[in-house]
């Protein structure tokens, strides 16, 4: 039984996160979704609100490949979160080259706190490549159209805390 843990802040979740969770889904047998707590980016979204979203989109993903599911909150490191849940995979997405000095550095420190556990990277399909949870607040907030970026009802969810 392999179980991958694919850690990230979900604010919100968009469809470059259930792409790479589709994928990270044929690679093992159990996938946690490790949703942080607060990485100092300043959330939109509540942790239960962000959890919520990923249950809603994610959990029935898995059950539609054969895969478990779980969604699990996290503050403390990574690599402890990914003991916790007995991981032996961390799952990243990598978009742009952007991406890759930060997780290049994220694998090197993880590697030397536990070295038995792997990050894998995978990219998705080219029509999400390029979408960030950040990029599509920014959009929504100038009243862009958000449809092809996020699941309808994370729309939803999005446009009404907007006008909250
Ligand atoms: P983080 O705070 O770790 O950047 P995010 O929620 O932004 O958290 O992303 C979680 C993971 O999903 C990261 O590995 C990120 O690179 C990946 N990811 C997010 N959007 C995409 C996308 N459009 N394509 C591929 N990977 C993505």
């Amino acid at each position: 039984m392999r179980t991958g843990l694919y850690p990230g802040t979900f604010d919100p979740v968009t469809l470059g996160h259930t792409d790479i969770i589709r994928r990270a889904c044929s690679l093992v047998d159990k996938l946690v979704i490790g949703v942080a707590v607060n990485s100092g980016k300043g959330p939109m979204f509540t942790l239960q609100e962000r959890v919520a979203m990923v249950e809603a989109e994610c959990v029935p993903l898995g059950q539609q490949v054969g895969c478990e599911i779980i969604v699990h909150p996290f503050q403390n490191l990574l690599i402890d979160c990914a003991r916790d849940v007995g991981a032996t995979v961390i799952v990243r997405g990598l978009r742009a080259v952007a991406d890759f000095e930060y997780e290049y550095q994220m694998v090197g420190m993880n590697r030397s706190m536990d070295s038995s556990i792997e990050t894998v990277f995978l990219m998705a399909d080219v029509k999400y490549q390029a979408i960030a949870s950040k990029l599509v607040k920014e959009i929504a907030r100038l009243d862009g159209d958000i449809t092809k970026f996020v699941p309808p009802e994370v729309k939803t969810r999005l446009m009404a805390k907007l006008h909250d």
